[in-house]
């Protein structure tokens, strides 16, 4: 008598006649679901002993209790404990996304707001190193949910600064047609060969493994965006091409969207 999971798929003959297969994928969901349970616990678990830890390594930075000698190794194991906890933190963030239901319904996300706020992000993450500019033509508000549209924003702009070399130009945009509203970052950056794009948005794909460590990365931001917009009924694009760059659009459907009557925004730095 337990849940039992099927797929049905239909395929058709001319007029009268169809193939239908029907697919008993009972096991591989309930595997499926073992799997996310297990890495939310994990990385649940993970979190009170990796608090700890940075907490002492911070005191123990600060103070001079620790022989100089000590400096280097202490800043290295510093810089490992906060990679673990974007990692950690980034895995909680995608199971939460791939099992949970939105609790709290949807809210009217300012998308002008919200790309300032990450071009903000992006500016302070890249020390002055890029460009980065903004470009709003309409003040719209996303029906959604702000902490996921900010994740998804967000990591876009910050993929922008780390695989664009200092001194590039970052571009955000935001325009609207009859078709939706879309959200674009665009760089001149390092771009990323054809074959890599349709496998992006898998977890841990990454096109240069030992850059994307240098530079913070979890190999898991592309995977938040993917589900982010799976919640949301919207969908990424991406061109680009190796050694002039990239353009990464978010394209949302007109029905999640509503128009304000306050001015757009153009800001540079
Ligand atoms: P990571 O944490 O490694 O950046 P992501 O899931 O965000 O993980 O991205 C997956 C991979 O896609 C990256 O490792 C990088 O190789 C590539 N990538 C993402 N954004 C860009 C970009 N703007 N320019 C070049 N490569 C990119």
């Amino acid at each position: 008598n337990e849940a039992c999971m099927l797929q049905l798929e239909v395929t058709r003959y001319g007029q009268d006649e169809a193939l239908v297969i029907v697919r008993d994928i009972t096991r591989l969901h309930n595997l499926e679901q073992m799997r996310r349970d297990f890495v939310a616990n994990v990385s649940h678990e993970l979190r009170t002993p990796l608090t700890v830890i940075a907490g002492y390594l911070e005191t123990l930075q600060s103070s001079d209790m620790a022989p100089p000698a000590w400096k280097r190794p202490l800043t290295q194991m510093e810089e490992q404990a906060a990679r673990m906890t974007s990692l950690v933190n980034d895995l909680l963030l995608l199971a939460r996304l791939e099992t949970s239901e939105r609790k709290n319904g949807d809210m009217a996300v300012a998308v002008t707001e919200l790309i300032e706020r990450v071009a903000q992000e992006a500016r302070s993450f890249s020390g002055g190193r890029h460009h980065i500019e903004v470009q709003c033509d309409t003040n719209t508000s996303i029906s959604g949910d702000p902490g996921e549209l900010h994740s998804a924003f967000a990591n876009l702009v910050l993929n922008a600064v780390k695989y664009t070399p200092e001194k590039g130009e970052i571009h955000l945009r935001w325009r609207q047609d009859n078709q939706g509203g879309h959200f674009s970052v665009e760089d001149n950056g390092i771009g990323i060969d054809l074959i890599h794009i349709p496998r992006l948005t898998e977890r841990f794909y990454r096109v240069d493994p030992g850059r994307s460590r240098d530079s913070g990365g979890t190999g898991l931001g592309l995977a938040i965006v993917k589900h982010v917009l799976l919640r949301h009924n919207a969908e990424m694009g991406v061109e680009s091409t190796p050694g002039q760059g990239s353009l990464f659009t978010l394209h949302f459907p007109v029905g999640k969207l509503t128009s304000k009557a306050t001015p757009a925004v153009n800001s540079e730095a």
